[in-house]
């Protein structure tokens, strides 16, 4: 698969004045829950109304999607409200089911995208089709899965096609839900700079005051788009009832939202330039992030110099340490002097650490 400007040209042709917003419920619930939100949406920015009908759960037991019967009430959305509907499917039969029920856009999940079979097997179902079709990325920060999954839809004939971020999982413990690695779709930008991506902030924060500044660092690194769950009780949802906002508070994000539009060459210079300062803002986050790590390892092993009762300061490993750093980046192109000065820093924390430790 090549870039090719033909991937956007379905959204180019929506001629939005601000990025494409997919909001609606995590999941559908009622028919009036269905109706009252999409109807709470109809006259705002919202292009897409999404609604999950069958609901992928990591444990079983959990609601897990009312069903086809779903797919009339977002025909009844669509009637009633102009608006288009979007829904997950995972299956052959669920793409039947949603083209019969003329379901304008259909987004594959996470946990569908890391299975070959299951993309293979919606990428047949959908052969040739005109709607939009949407891929989120797998669960596991894995580049050419995601990348595959597109190729297979892609080769199924399907002309409008686009990416979702909605992060990665992790083992550890962060304060997202799923964490971004930004790096990734910055990545896939530069591969596919024409296939449409949007941002899911609310899989990635799991959280709706987080939910913001996400959306802005997307639009900062020039996402197309953004899908924002939205819910008229979102606190008595019933799936990701902590990352649902009110129609309202939609309303209120997409405003506060600072929007680039490139119409000059002024406001194009400024929108590279915040989207490279975005891209230096990612890095810096994973910098400290780094150097946290590498101080709690340090840490560990001031815990057990002080067992051993050794001294803190070990001569010859540090002077190992310096001399293959200073050709790891000289290889990056980071002079000499720089790599010593930033490591006498690193030395420095990691022994007043030590220090600390060995005295507690
Ligand atoms: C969803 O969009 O509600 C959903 C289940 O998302 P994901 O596949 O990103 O977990
Ligand atoms: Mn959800």
């Amino acid at each position: 698969m090549e870039n090719n400007k033909e991937m956007r040209k379905w959204l180019d042709d929506l001629d939005l004045p601000h990025p494409l917003v997919i909001a609606g419920p995590c999941s559908a619930e009622t028919e009036e829950q269905v109706l009252k939100i999409a109807h709470d949406l109809k006259d705002t920015d919202v292009n897409y109304y999404r609604a999950g009908i069958w609901k992928p759960r990591t444990r079983p037991g959990n609601f897990e999607g009312v069903g086809a019967i779903g797919l009339k009430w977002l025909q009844k959305v669509k009637e009633e409200t102009g608006l288009k509907t979007a829904t997950e499917v995972a299956n052959r039969a669920h793409v039947d089911l949603a083209l019969e029920h003329d379901v304008d856009l259909l987004w594959i999940g996470a946990r569908s995208t890391v299975s070959p079979f299951i993309v293979q097997e919606i990428a047949d179902a959908l052969e040739g089709t005109d709607k939009v079709v949407l891929i989120k990325n797998p669960v596991n920060p894995d580049l050419s899965l995601w990348l595959g999954a597109v190729e297979r839809l892609y080769s199924a004939d399907i002309k409008k096609l686009g990416v979702i971020h909605r992060g990665f999982s992790t083992y550890e413990k962060t304060k997202y839900r799923n964490i971004p690695e930004w790096q990734m779709a910055i990545e896939l930008q530069s591969k596919f700079p024409d296939l449409p991506i949007i941002n899911d902030p609310s899989h990635i924060t799991g959280k709706r005051d987080m939910i913001f500044d996400v959306s802005q660092t997307a639009l900062d690194l020039n996402f197309d788009g953004l899908m924002i769950e939205t819910h008229h009780d979102p606190d008595s949802a019933w799936s990701d009832a902590a990352q649902q906002v009110t129609p309202a508070a939609l309303v209120q994000i997409m405003k506060d939202l600072r929007i680039r539009k490139e119409t000059d060459p002024e406001a194009e210079y400024n929108s590279e330039l915040s989207n490279l300062r975005a891209q230096i803002d990612v890095i810096d986050n994973q910098l400290i992030d780094i150097l946290g790590k590498r101080m709690k390892v340090s840490d560990g092993i001031g815990e057990l110099k002080k067992q051993r009762n050794v001294a803190v300061l070990q001569s010859n490993r540090w002077n190992a340490i310096l001399g293959k750093m200073i050709l790891e980046g000289e290889s990056q192109g980071l002079s000499e002097e720089f790599v010593l000065r930033m490591f006498k820093a690193i030395h420095q924390e990691s022994i007043n650490h030590q220090e600390k430790i060995i005295n507690a």
